[in-house]
């Protein structure tokens, strides 16, 4: 069985990949547009679920009983410019759309709202931030996030590694500033 550890996993505990991008079947009406984690080990059954890069919020939908998809975000990656959407959440994500977000940033809970069979978190990666019904502009997750593309796969959360820290306001760094003038050395 294939195992990987990465920084950036949107579980930031031990999870297990249940179904893979580009999957044709009974279970969809065209190809499975994302690829799916659910909980292993001893990850609780609806873990919290975190960015999986350093972006901004740009879409968020509320599951009011007809979205296939269920409660999802989608995030805008600023680093490649694509679009991660998660779906299936237990509730509507606590962020808002303009919000920044980093791989510290919890976007919501995994959950099994939607057309799902149970608790997992579908995760799709397109160039478009709309969901594209012809299905052609979907990538495989797995693939961006250095995941073996097969089914059983464990993800490990590496969490050793800092996330990225925001870049400080304009106003923080005049206070900080301020504070460096008047603590200087003296008698030198
Ligand atoms: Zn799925």
């Amino acid at each position: 069985m294939a195992e990987v550890t990465i920084n950036n996993s949107p579980i930031h505990s031990d999870s297990i990949i249940t179904a893979l991008y580009g999957e044709t079947g009974a279970s969809w009406s065209g190809i499975h547009t994302g690829s799916d984690f659910a909980p292993y080990g001893s990850t609780p059954a609806n873990p919290d679920l975190y960015s999986v890069c350093t972006g901004v919020v740009v879409d968020k939908i509320t599951y009011t009983g007809t979205q296939a998809l269920g409660n999802q975000i989608v995030i805008q990656d600023l680093v490649t410019g694509y679009y991660w959407r998660y779906c299936h959440m237990t509730n509507p994500t606590p962020l808002n759309i303009g919000d920044n977000v980093y791989t510290s940033t919890k976007v919501g809970v995994m959950g099994a709202t939607g057309n799902v069979t149970g608790i997992h978190l579908h995760l799709e990666y397109s160039s478009v931030s709309y969901w594209d019904t012809t299905r052609t502009k979907f990538f495989n997750p797995l693939t961006e996030l250095g995941i073996p593309n097969q089914r059983g796969t464990i993800v490990h959360y590496d969490g050793s590694t800092p996330p990225t820290p925001p870049t400080p306001t304009e106003k923080t760094k005049k206070k900080g500033w301020k504070w460096q003038i008047w603590h200087r050395c003296k008698y030198l």
